[in-house]
This record gives structure tokens, sequence and C-alpha cells, in this order.
């Protein structure tokens, strides 16, 4: 598949700790790519070489089908919010946007007020930035960013701070830009709850590694409800699910099968297992919540 943005054993190394460890990540054209990691994980670094704003100690980054040192071009098509976002806080949001443009030589007639509707602000009129509240000023940080229509729109944690409505007009505004204006997406963030009501696919970190990348679906589908059955030999247990009719399961380890259909069949599953010698060492029906899943992939709530 082609991606608009992979990288090949990306590493950001300060002192002997690598910051960002060995990272492949692989994103698609008009995807909502959800970086999802703890405090001190590695997001903010990831983004920053992605931007141009760091450099990697290791490893390759390929954007819009080109790898090695990104070109002015490369750099000036993808838009960022990364920290705070800059602004002017005498200023109206239409003049914050005015003076990106005189500074990007950007003339289009209209081309603020449309950049103004893109994230939600049409209506703010002269009030000072100072006036806004965070939400207001991230939609306007996200107004920044696109000025000079991006392909790509970088965004560490953009969310962080918000309160409800807050986060629910700036995940409103990102899904439209993507779906409108057809803008992959990259968003950082410390809750997968959050960012799966917009993420179509994930890559979760921790400690500078990449641990999994998933689909919206895949992630979905692992915290969806299920049998998890332990066993002491999961081959054999595969023949005997496969006898019994089920389809529908998946081998997690050597001892973990799950199981994604006749959740009420527990005890026949047994049953059966026991009659072809198979030891069943545990089973129950589970269904972990988004935020366990990532707890758990990322050794637990005590780390948190
Ligand atoms: P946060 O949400 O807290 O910013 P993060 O996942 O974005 O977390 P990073 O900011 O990328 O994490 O930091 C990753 C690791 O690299 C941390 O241990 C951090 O202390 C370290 N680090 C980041 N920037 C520097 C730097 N300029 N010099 C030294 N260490 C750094």
């Amino acid at each position: 598949m082609e991606y608009l943005l992979s990288t090949n054993g990306l590493t950001k190394r300060y002192g002997r700790k690598n910051a960002v460890d060995h990272v492949n990540l692989h994103i698609r054209q008009g995807a909502i790519y959800g970086l999802i990691g703890r405090n001190g994980a590695g997001k903010t670094t990831i983004l920053r070489m992605i931007a141009g704003l760091a450099s990697p100690t290791e490893g390759e980054i390929s954007l819009f089908g080109e790898t090695g040192k990104k070109s002015l071009y490369m750099t000036s098509r993808i838009g960022t919010l990364i920290e705070s976002p800059g602004l002017y806080p005498n200023m109206s949001a239409a003049e914050n946007l005015k003076l990106k443009c005189l500074a990007l030589g950007v003339r289009k007639k209209g081309y603020i007020e449309e950049l103004l509707d893109a994230v939600g602000l049409n209506g703010v009129g002269r009030k000072r930035v100072r006036n806004f509240s965070l939400g207001m000023k991230q939609r306007l940080g996200i107004a920044l960013a696109l000025v000079g229509e991006p392909d790509l729109l970088v965004l560490d944690e953009p969310i962080n701070g918000l309160d409800p409505q807050g986060i629910a007009e700036v995940r409103e505004t990102l899904s439209r830009l993507n779906q409108e204006r057809n803008i992959t997406l990259i968003i950082s963030s410390h809750i997968l709850e959050e960012l799966s009501k917009i993420a179509t696919d994930y890559g979760i970190i921790h400690n500078g590694v990449l641990l999994q990348e998933l689909t919206q679906e895949e992630l979905l589908a692992r915290c969806s409800e299920r049998i998890e059955l332990k066993t002491d030999d999961t081959r054999r247990a595969c023949v005997v699910l496969e006898e019994m009719g089920i389809r529908d399961y998946k081998v997690i380890d050597a001892g973990t099968i799950q199981i994604f259909e006749r959740l009420n069949d527990g005890g026949e599953i047994t049953m059966k297992l026991a009659e072809n010698g198979v030891k069943t060492m545990g089973i129950t029906v589970k269904n972990e919540a988004l935020e366990d899943y990532y707890l758990n992939l990322t050794g637990g709530a005590a780390n948190a």
C-alpha cells in the first residue's frame, strides 16, 4: 500500500536515552491517525520530526512519496499545531490569520473568512483573542495551521485541557477538515477514548517504542465482547473449535484464544475440549473498555 507518510526505524536520542526508538509508522492518505501514549512516551518528539522541527538521530521519514531530507516544498505541505499556537492576544482571530497570510504571501480574496468558517469561528467578529475560550484558541491555532492549504495536519494534543464542549467542537472541526478538504491528520493524545470518536487508525507508543498499529475496526474488535479461553494446547483447541463450527476466533498467544461468537456456549466449549483431551485452564467472557485495552498494553494503570 502507498502511504502518505511512513517512517522507517525513526529514532531520536537525547544523551543515552532513546526518546523515540526505531518507530515504523504507516499513515494512509485521508486517515485520521491517532498517536496514543502517556506523558513522556515520545509523541511530541515524533511529531516534531515529521513536521521538520527536529531531525532524527537515525531512520527515515517518507512523505508524499519522497524519502530523505525534506524539501521546503514538502514542509510547506504540512500544517502544524505543536505546543501552543502562538497567538497575538490583542488581535482578533481575523487579524491573527491575516498576519500569517501576509507572512506566507497568501492573498486570496475571502480566504480568511473561509478559514474562520472551516474551524467554526465565523461568528467571532472583532473579539480579541485574549477573551477566547481555550477551545476557540485551539480552533484558531488549527485555522493558522491551515494557511497555505496543507495536505497533512500534525496536531499535538489538540484537546488537552479543553472542557467537554471545547473537545466536541475541536473534534467536529477536525472531522470536517478531514472529510470536506480531504486533509490527512495525525493527532497525538493520551486519552484513547476521546480520539476513538474520530480516529480511523492508531499507533500506540510507549517509552519511545511503537507497540502496535491498528485500524479503528481492529481496535473495536479487540475491545468487543468475547470469550477468553486459556488452554494448554491452543493448536488442538483450534481444531476442536473448528469442529464445533466456530470460525470467529483468534489465537492471542501460546496459551490464549479469543472467541467472538457463541458467547453463551462456554460450558459446551469446555466440555468438547475435555472430550478431546484439551485442558481448559480458564474461560471467561470479557468486554474491555478502550481505556483498559490501552492501559493493559502499556503496562497497567499503576504506571499511568
Ligand atoms: P508529553 O505529552 O508529556 O509531551 P510525549 O509523549 O509527547 O509526552 P516527548 O515530549 O516526546 O513525549 O518526550 C519523550 C521523552 O524525551 C521524554 O522522556 C522527554 O523527557 C525526553 N525529551 C524530549 N525532548 C527532550 C530534549 N529536548 N532534551 C532531552 N530530553 C528530551
